[in-house]
């Protein structure tokens, strides 16, 4: 019998979803269970499971993913080793065809702290922050699956500078996953009736370029070029016993954002820097929640479309090992960590791997969500540019 109990975290009260492929065979949907994956399509009959991306099955609806999550249950908990893969012998893919990507700012703490770092001479927090969640819409096509390596981006750092990031960071957050549309010209339904799921994404940022090129406009290039997001997606039913309500507001937030249930989420990320963990944020202290992301997200009436992913913004809490990004815990570099090896680190080097995970309460014991894990390769534009100077 395979881990029934979750002691690993991945037991019959978790179940991700993500898309496996084995050596010369084609991705598709499995769930995982242990340090095994079971093979959908052939456990459950289903086709849709032999897509290579989640979306048809998300895209059936509330309905159908709880009746699913209900067999593939029965099925592990009967102890059946039919149609179970090592993990060991797969090769995990990005689950999801992401459709639309929007980041979010949602920590008073870390928007404060950027707030205090960026613009000193001004109040951290701009007059819109406590009245709606900010927002940004990001660049899906650059979203990558956990392990994919990272090469660290060129671009302006100021006026007539080009060049590699020197202050390339990192931002610990929590995504959430659409897999019911909504109709053009309405707001968003219920949080349960879209929201698939939960997964872990590291928002990769180069601050240089960021700080550089922000104003008016927000981020563009220097959080465009890669943004990495676990494997696994939690179900938002395996969630449950994590709910939590979310902080008190002040001044109440409008009536499209009144909070109607609990959808604050007790997670506690840990953020690791080559195998030492440097931070642990706690996502349950955010101050807009999650069902408050998605309801400013369509009360214009844009539409959700199967695959958007929407992410939390990076997640700080109030304590300094509680902050989610490189330059909360370096202040800016003026603070630099101290690692056990003995070296320090503002911001990324090269051949730095930064592994993000995070633990939750489930109904007999904590879940684990699949980490999400990135390594810094050197850049390459100016290396190309300094061949072809050479070659000429
Ligand atoms: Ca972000």
């Amino acid at each position: 019998m395979t881990d029934a109990t979750g002691a690993s975290g991945f037991g019959t009260d978790h179940l991700p979803y993500g898309v496996f492929s084995r050596e010369g065979e084609a991705p598709r949907v499995g769930v995982r269970f242990g340090d095994q994956v079971l093979d959908l399509a052939a456990a459950l009959g289903d086709e849709v499971f032999a897509a290579p991306s989640l979306n048809p099955f998300m895209a059936r609806g509330r309905a159908a993913w709880g009746e699913t999550r209900g067999r593939v249950r029965d099925l592990l908990a009967a102890g059946s080793a039919e149609h179970l893969v090592p993990l060991t012998e797969v090769r995990m893919h990005l689950p999801v065809e992401v459709a639309d990507y929007v980041d979010y700012y949602c920590s008073l703490e870390h928007a404060s702290n950027m707030g205090r770092m960026f613009r000193p001479q001004d109040e951290p927090l701009k007059p819109n922050w406590r009245h709606l969640p900010v927002g940004y819409h990001g660049r899906s096509g650059t979203i990558v699956v956990s392990g994919t390596p990272v090469v660290r981006p060129c671009g302006q750092r100021g006026a007539g500078v080009f060049g590699p990031s020197a202050r390339l960071d990192i931002e610990a957050e929590v995504g959430f996953v659409i897999g019911t549309p909504s109709a053009l010209g309405t707001p968003a339904g219920a949080f349960e009736e879209h929201v698939f799921g939960v997964t872990l994404v590291n928002d990769w940022s180069a601050r240089d370029i960021q700080a550089w090129e922000y104003v008016p406009l927000g981020p563009y290039l220097g959080k465009s070029f890669a943004t990495s997001i676990s494997p696994w997606i939690t179900p938002l039913e395996a969630l449950e016993a994590a709910r939590v309500a979310g902080p008190e507001q002040d001044p109440a937030p409008l009536d499209y954002l009144r909070r109607d249930t609990h959808w604050g989420l007790d997670l506690l990320l840990a953020v690791e820097l080559n195998g030492e963990v440097v931070s642990r944020p706690p996502y349950r202290g955010m101050y807009w929640t999650a069902d408050q992301m998605l309801a400013h997200m369509t009360v214009n009436g844009a539409s959700l479309r199967t695959g958007d992913l929407f992410a939390s913004g990076t997640v700080s809490g109030s304590g300094p090992g509680e902050r989610g990004s490189l330059i909360e815990l370096s202040w800016n570099g003026s603070e630099p960590l101290k690692l056990a090896d003995g070296e320090t680190r503002s911001f990324l080097e090269d051949g730095d791997t930064v592994t993000i995970t995070a633990t939750a309460p489930g109904p007999n014991g904590p879940i684990s969500l699949g980490e999400v894990s990135g390594t810094i390769r050197p850049a390459r534009n100016v290396t190309q540019r300094a061949q072809s100077m050479t070659e000429r």
